[in-house]
């Protein structure tokens, strides 16, 4: 699939506004700040392409992008984890993304995006319990790799590897650098294979 196709479809509200669960979908989702506009800009090579909205507590949208091939789509879920959202807030997110998660037929395969330095946080881990739960395949990008050496990349990558073996799911995770183009073939591949299926 050539991911530089992609288009900025429509955003949603929420997840019950998201076009019809028919074709295949993959859907990116992370932390705010873990660098998920960026890895969506870098693939797609289109600076402008994914953008987030950085104030807390605001009400974010979920942004579809068309691929070229039919009935293909990108999902990008708004950021989690700010810490002045109310808990209200939330709690009803985090139902929304498990319902999601659960119910969307088209879904094919979640990325989660984790700043290399801070991985796998609480609301990382619920998700990817979520995903595995329901048989969803998960891309874990430890972003930002480029913040560490080369040698402590790899140690951290090992690390984490390791540690999701726990999910006991089809959990994969690789490096991923939008300042440095690392990690583009790694997503493509995964994406190719989810889409394509
Ligand atoms: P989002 O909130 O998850 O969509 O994150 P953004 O893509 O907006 O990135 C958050 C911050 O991290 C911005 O200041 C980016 O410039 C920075 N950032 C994103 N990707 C990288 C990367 O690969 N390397 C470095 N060093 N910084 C990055």
């Amino acid at each position: 699939i050539n991911y530089r196709k992609a288009s900025f479809f429509t955003s949603a509200p929420d997840i019950r506004k998201l076009p019809p669960d028919t074709g295949y979908e993959v859907a990116f989702a992370g932390r705010s700040n873990a660098g998920k506009s960026s890895s969506l800009n870098t693939l797609t090579q289109q600076t402008g392409l994914a953008r987030t909205s950085k104030t807390p507590g605001r009400t974010q949208l979920i942004n579809v992008f068309n691929l070229e091939e039919e009935n293909r789509r990108l999902i990008d879920l708004p950021g989690y984890g700010f810490a002045k959202v109310p808990l209200a807030m939330k709690l009803k997110w985090q139902k929304s993304l498990s319902e999601y998660l659960e119910k969307r037929e088209c879904l094919r395969g979640l990325v989660v995006l984790m700043d290399i330095r801070h991985p796998m946080k609480d609301l990382d881990q619920d998700l990817i319990y979520w995903a595995v739960e329901v048989g969803l395949p998960v891309l874990v990008l430890l972003t930002k790799a480029d913040k560490f050496k080369s040698g402590k990349q790899k140690a951290e990558l090992l690390k984490i590897r390791e540690a999701s073996l726990a999910f006991q799911g089809d959990v994969t995770v690789e490096l991923f650098s939008s300042l440095k183009k690392q990690g583009i073939p790694q997503l493509s591949r995964k994406l190719d294979e989810w889409l394509n299926a």
